[in-house]
């Protein structure tokens, strides 16, 4: 069974490779989007910075109304 728990051996290489890297910024050219990606997150450690740069970088971050407290 290729669903088998913990059978990740692949025997073939990705069919498809993404043609481009994903982009957050190909179908939204706004403000709001060039805003949030120039965003520095400071004040932050270094653990929670990155997870932000990810969040940014994948369409996952709004940006809070309140800085949150850790
Ligand atoms: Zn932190």
């Amino acid at each position: 069974m290729s669903c088998q728990r913990g059978n990740v051996a692949r025997t073939r290489p990705q069919r498809h490779q993404n043609a481009q890297a994903f982009r957050n910024d190909r179908h939204d050219a706004s403000a709001r989007r060039k805003k949030i990606n120039a965003k520095i997150h400071e004040g932050l450690c270094q653990h929670c910075k990155e997870v932000l740069e990810w969040r940014v970088k994948f369409n996952k971050y709004k940006p809070l109304t309140q800085p949150k407290k850790w």
